[in-house]
């Protein structure tokens, strides 16, 4: 029997082997591992690309938010709004700065945060908003930034599933205050291990984001804050820069297994397959259908059957979590969302007889 993963990362990492070894090793026999030249070498390559004035390397994409959050100035008390339906890590760094956060629900098509319901949600200690564009598609930023600017809002964009991915015909992250991407190993782009990016066109937050990033410091063992030891390392960023120039292709070898799922799913009954917006260019880190009818759990229990891995992206909304249940909000949308989800198997260099294997096996179970 087959075994399908979600995700084999073996065909770009041989692709690119050469390189990467060779960037590897330069930096081992330099010497130098913490701050060096790929590091900053990286941030000016990524600021580039995504069309920013200032990138800042991070340990991680949970790092990139809180010090984000911190140096924009938003600590306890404060209210910032977000979405329930996203990994922990968004919510988690609003409350690791001291913050509250306020879960609005979401559309249903595109899964993120109804910008809609910003309003209803500001109350005098609401300080930002910080979407998050889920499984590589862009949460509507034209309404979040014109309501962030109504109420005086900072936004913090959590980019972490979408580089590459636009809105308007701009890459994510660069329109609110930062955008903060991962680089862990299954992002669209990843690293070897942790790592983390703030992007911003803020003088102010770049300055203040690597001040906390190295303990609060700007000259050395002269430290005016208390940061953070949250820096990018050499290897992650020489092996960020080896595949950076490659990450508009890969994205649109994703784009083109995504659309040859939707024409082997469109014409089942029961489910639905990703909406990607016609002003927005997905990335799909997340190749994400609904299944109705209550049939989601046991469509994922025959195709584990058959060898094929499949995750919910998420099973549990955050304001349903235990940490964060002491609110008893009612979240329609996004509790219907939890329960329909469905990840497939997806990454660029998939094989079409695995995309066939995955689609009838799945019209197979939906009838059972
Ligand atoms: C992966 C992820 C993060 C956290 O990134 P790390 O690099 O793992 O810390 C935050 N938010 C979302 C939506 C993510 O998918």
């Amino acid at each position: 029997m087959k075994k399908i993963q979600m995700l084999d990362l073996s065909p770009e990492v041989k692709l690119l082997w050469d390189k990467i070894n060779k960037a590897i090793q330069e930096v081992v026999l330099s010497g130098q591992f913490i701050l060096g030249p790929n590091v900053k070498a990286f941030e000016q390559e990524a600021a580039n690309y995504l069309g920013v004035k200032h990138a800042v390397g991070v340990n991680s994409g949970t790092d990139a938010l809180v010090i984000s959050l911190r140096a924009a100035g938003i600590g306890p008390g404060d209210e910032v709004i977000t979405t329930p339906f996203t990994f922990f890590a968004t919510a988690e760094s609003i409350s690791r700065v001291g913050a509250i956060p306020v879960f609005i629900d979401i559309d249903p098509k595109t899964f993120n945060l109804d910008p809609g319901l910003i309003e209803n949600a500001v109350t005098t200690r609401t300080k930002a908003v910080l979407p998050v564009h889920l499984y590589g598609h862009a949460a509507d930023m034209k309404t979040i930034l014109a309501q962030a600017e109504k109420y005086r809002l900072v936004v913090v964009e959590d980019v972490a599933q979408a580089f590459g991915a636009e809105f308007k015909g701009k890459k994510l992250g660069a329109a609110g205050n930062a955008g903060c991407y991962s680089f862990f190993p299954s992002k669209v782009l990843g690293a070897f291990g942790d790592g983390g990016l703030i992007a911003t066109n803020d003088d102010h937050m770049a300055e203040t984001a690597r001040m906390l990033r190295a303990h609060g410091s700007t000259k050395r063992y002269y430290h005016e804050v208390i940061g953070y030891n949250s820096r990018l390392d050499e290897i992650q960023a020489a092996v960020l820069r080896v595949k950076l120039p490659e990450l508009e292709r890969s994205n649109e070898k994703r784009r083109q297994v995504a659309r040859r799922y939707n024409d082997l799913l469109d014409d089942i009954p029961g489910i639905t397959t990703p909406y990607e917006a016609p002003c927005a260019k997905h990335v799909y880190h997340q190749y994400t259908v609904r299944i109705s009818d209550g049939k989601r759990d046991s469509v994922q229990k025959y195709l584990a059957g058959q060898g094929i891995e499949t995750r919910v992206h998420y099973p549990v909304p955050l304001h349903k979590l235990p940490v964060y249940r002491g609110n008893r909000l009612i979240l329609s949308k996004v509790e219907q969302a939890a329960a329909e989800v469905l990840s497939l198997p997806i990454w660029p260099d998939m094989e079409n007889e695995l995309q066939d294997y995955i689609a009838d096996m799945i019209k197979f179970a939906i009838n059972l």
